[in-house]
Parts: C-alpha cells; structure tokens; sequence
C-alpha cells in the first residue's frame, strides 16, 4: 500500500491571511490562475493580493480559464508568461483555475513543452511551485496531482498523464458565499462520486477507505441542504469544501472510475456541467456494485439504498435529458477502453457498463 498525498493544506477562517509567510517563502514573482469572474466578487482574488502586496511579491493575473479549460488555454498562459519569470504559480477558484493553474506551472518550467509532452510519460513532470485557493466544493483538485483538461483536437477531456500536487492548499469556506445553489449541487454531486468512486475502485485500500470515509460523514451532514430540505447554516460552507478534500484526498490514491470515464464525452459534446454529467452515472454504478459496501456507503451519506440514492439525484438535478446517441457515443468509447473498464473494484462487462449508462431506461 502506499499513500502519498504532499499538500500542505490549511482548512480555517481566513486561511490566505494565516498563511502569508508560506505564501512568501515560494518566491519574488507569481502568477494568478483564475477564472473570467467568480475569484474577483468571492473576496479570493483580493485575499490572495492583499497578501502578495503587503510581502511586496510582484504578480501577474492571467483570468482566461473557462470552464473545463483546454490545452490551448494552458499554452496560451505558457506562451504570455514565459519569460516573465515567474517563480510560482496560484490558482484560485474551482476545479478549472486550479487543474489549469497545474499545467500552466508545468509548462512555465518547461518552456520547451508542446502539447504531447503533457501526455507524454517519459518527460520530467516538475513544475513551478503551487498554490491552490479552491472557491468551489467538488473537485479535490488542491489536494491531487490531477489536471482534467480539455482536447478539443480529440473532442473530449483527457488528463494530463503526469501528476502535479500543489505545494500549498488553503481552504477557506467563506468563498462559497455568492455560490448559486446550482453550484453547490453540482460541486457537492461530484465530491460524492469521488467519495464513492475511489472506494468502489480496483486500487482502493484502507488509506483510502480512511478518507472517503471521513468524506462521507462531512457530506451526510449537508445533504438536505442540497434537497432544500434544511436552511443552510454557518458550519455548512466548511463542511462542504472539507468533505471536497477528503474527496480528492481519496481520489489522488485510487483515481476515479466509471462515472468520471463515461462523463467526460457528454461533458464535451453536450456542455453538461462536470457534477451533473458525473451525477448521471452515479445511481447505476451504485446499483452495479457489491451490495455489502455499497449501502455501507450509501448509509455513510445519508442514504437509505439505492432507490433512495436515484431518488436524490433525481431531486436536485431534476431530471436529465441526454440524448440516446451520446449515451451510445460514451457507451462506445468505455467499452472499448480496458482500463477502465477494469477500473472498478467489481467485475464490469458490456451488460453491466449498459446499465450503469442506460440506468433503468433500459
Ligand atoms: P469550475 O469549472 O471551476 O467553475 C464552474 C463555475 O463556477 C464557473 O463559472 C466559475 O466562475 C464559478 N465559480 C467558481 N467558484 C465560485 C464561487 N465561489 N461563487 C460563484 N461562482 C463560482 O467548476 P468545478 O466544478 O470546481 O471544476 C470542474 C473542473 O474540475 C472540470 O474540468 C473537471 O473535469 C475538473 N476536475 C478535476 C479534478 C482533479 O482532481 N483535478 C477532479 C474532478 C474534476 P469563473 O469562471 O468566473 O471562475
Ligand atoms: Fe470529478
């Protein structure tokens, strides 16, 4: 077994103001990853330059990132800052900035790096130092080494195949204030699947039993505010962005499985938000797997079964409607890929992988 996991995470009330010295010690120069809006009214941005200022550390802002940001959006920010030297890089905001903010500080290390060298093995995968400031509650990404990025040559979204663990993750709930309740459910549905995802996974051990589960626990305690079945309160934001990094904590061992592989072509083709796509698939993997842990899960949560579960994905999301040729179209295209398909901690054939695409439709 092995459990490897090099943030340094901060998870408090004023996080970024906490932790200026270690903010400090990275460097004279850095670069800010964000998205196009959300960092400047959450009071991130002006957090993270409040601290950069008063250090008296020169930054630059490259706020380009769209939502499941591409490779040419990376080389875009790779090409602008090359030769600015820049020491180290932050990335705040949700999954986007900071799985971004990864492959940017790969390629700011690497001024030679083309797109196959982020897909490329055999290549050094050091980058510039990370910061990730996360302002959303689902991905994880402050505390993995992944970066889901978009191939718009390959017309879906493809991993960067080597691992970039931030140096220094600073968790603060109260950037979750101003989030829409849409937000929240998609991000929220997305912690859950990687809670559920990295235990019902072929590497999954007691490490990362340790974590989901703790995850889980968090993630129980705001379900209903999800059903708008409970008024949000104070300790909500908090248990959401920590229920995210126990989340990605568990994913950075085992990785995810079969519904973060089947949602990445309806993400692409058909602009579903990450959390709802996952979402889609989530019931009929849980239906799919081995009884005995998967309603030890389940219960975990929140849940009473899976009947229940469909129930609740059902409820917030209200309904789906992907049409049968996408379903058919990543149907395809999992079937065909071994590894995932093999990625799950129980057996998956065609029958099954139909199921968990077609859930009761079929
Ligand atoms: P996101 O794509 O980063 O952001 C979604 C939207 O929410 C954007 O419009 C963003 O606005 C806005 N937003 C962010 N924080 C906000 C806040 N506090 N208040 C209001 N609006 C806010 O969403 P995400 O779900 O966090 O990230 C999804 C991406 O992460 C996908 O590409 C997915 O594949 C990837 N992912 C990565 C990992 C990993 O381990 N690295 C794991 C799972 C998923 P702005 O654009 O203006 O910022
Ligand atoms: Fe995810």
């Amino acid at each position: 077994m092995k459990y490897y996991m090099p943030v340094r995470l901060y998870d408090e009330n004023n996080c970024v103001q906490n932790h200026a010295d270690e903010i400090a010690a990275l460097g004279k120069k850095a670069l800010i990853v964000t998205g196009k809006r959300s960092a400047f009214s959450n009071g991130s941005f002006d957090d993270v330059a409040a601290v950069l200022k008063e250090r008296k550390i020169d930054f630059e802002v490259f706020s380009d990132v769209e939502e499941n940001p591409s490779t040419d959006t990376v080389f875009a920010a790779g090409n602008k800052y090359r030769k600015d030297n820049i020491d180290f890089v932050i990335g705040i905001g949700g999954g986007s900035p900071m799985d971004a903010a990864k492959a940017i500080a790969l390629v700011l290390k690497h001024p030679e790096a083309d797109l196959d060298y982020l897909y490329d093995k055999t290549k050094d995968p050091s980058a510039l130092p990370i910061v990730c400031v996360p302002t959303t509650c689902g991905t994880g990404s402050e505390v993995t080494g992944v970066s889901v990025l978009t191939r718009h040559d390959k017309k879906t979204k493809i991993s960067m195949v080597h691992k970039v663990f931030p140096d220094l993750a600073l968790i603060d709930g109260k950037y979750l204030k101003g989030a829409s309740h849409t937000l929240i459910v998609n991000s929220s549905v997305d912690a859950l699947s990687h809670l559920y995802e990295s235990v019902l996974n072929a590497k999954a051990d007691d490490y990362v039993r340790m974590t989901a589960d703790a995850g889980l626990r968090a993630w129980a305690r705001i379900k209903d505010v999800l059903t708008g079945d409970r008024e949000a309160d104070k300790a909500d934001p908090g248990l959401l962005m920590r229920s995210s990094a126990l989340a990605g904590m568990s994913i950075a061992q085992s990785g995810t499985s079969l519904p973060h592989a089947l949602s990445y072509v309806i993400t692409y083709d058909c602009g579903l938000a990450h959390g709802r796509a996952v979402g889609y698939f989530l019931p009929g993997f849980m239906e799919a797997a081995p009884k005995e842990e998967r309603d030890r899960l389940l219960h975990l949560s929140g849940f009473d079964g899976p009947d229940d579960f469909r129930s609740f994905i059902n409820k917030v999301f209200g309904g789906f409607d992907i049409p049968d040729e996408e379903l058919a179209k990543t149907f395809e295209a999992v079937k065909n890929n071994q590894a995932k398909m093999r990625s799950a901690s129980f057996d998956v054939d065609e029958a099954i992988l139909k199921k968990i695409v077609y859930g009761k439709k079929k």
